[in-house]
């Protein structure tokens, strides 16, 4: 039997992830809209791991009473920028207002880094996994780039046609999931997730 596992984000191109990282037949997914799950989760934590905390805490809240053995992930991600002292980090989803597009966000950002030499960027990611009656566990991510400039190709979501992965000649928004996926912060940190769960049998 598939183990169930809420993912808990209302971000689509996360979930898109997830599910192919995570599809070899030993998990069934549920978002947030399956379950029901309407809340604004305000991320008031001052770290990448504080808010996927507290996102996978509210949401195992709510499904405890109803299914007690589905599994909760959450992840909180963000795009650290040198010249920019780490922006825009913990506010990357906020970075140009509540109801910017993804394109709003890195316009913004290539705005603020016109005329900077250095454009040493990362992509951070934390996971945390709540399992019914455990302690959670954090998974962390991370992939080092730069930030290009101008954007390049459509695929992905948010930042990802502005950043090139180091070591590479296509951008995250050029590559094809799988691509992205084989080297990205989020999918480091759901492989160091795995390891883990495999290794406790
Ligand atoms: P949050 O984790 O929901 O606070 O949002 C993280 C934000 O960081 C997203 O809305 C994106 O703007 C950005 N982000 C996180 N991961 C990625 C990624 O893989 N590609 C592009 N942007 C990302």
């Amino acid at each position: 039997m598939p183990q169930a596992v809420v993912i808990a984000t209302g971000n689509a191109g996360k979930v898109n992830e997830f599910c192919a990282i995570l599809n070899d037949g030993a998990f069934s997914f549920f978002t947030l809209k399956d379950i029901g799950f309407t809340e604004e989760i305000e991320e008031t934590a001052q770290t990448f791991k504080g808010n996927a905390e507290l996102k996978a805490k509210a949401v195992a809240q709510y499904v405890a009473s109803k299914h007690k053995d589905y599994w909760v992930i959450a992840d909180d991600s963000g795009l650290e920028v040198e010249a920019l002292d780490g922006r825009p980090g913990i506010f990357s989803a906020r970075y140009a207002g509540e109801n910017a597009s993804g394109r709003d966000r890195y316009m913004k950002l290539l705005g603020e880094m016109e005329g900077k030499t250095n454009r040493n960027a990362r992509f951070v990611c934390y996971l945390c996994l709540i399992k019914p009656e455990c302690e959670p566990e954090f998974f962390e991510g991370i992939c080092k780039g730069t930030i290009l400039p101008e954007p390049r190709g459509s695929g992905g979501f948010g930042y990802d046609p502005v950043f090139l992965p180091e070591g590479y000649t296509q951008g995250f928004g050029e590559m094809n999931e799988s691509e992205k996926n084989a080297l990205s912060h989020r999918g480091r940190a759901i492989k160091n997730m795995l390891k883990r769960l495999n290794a406790q049998g």
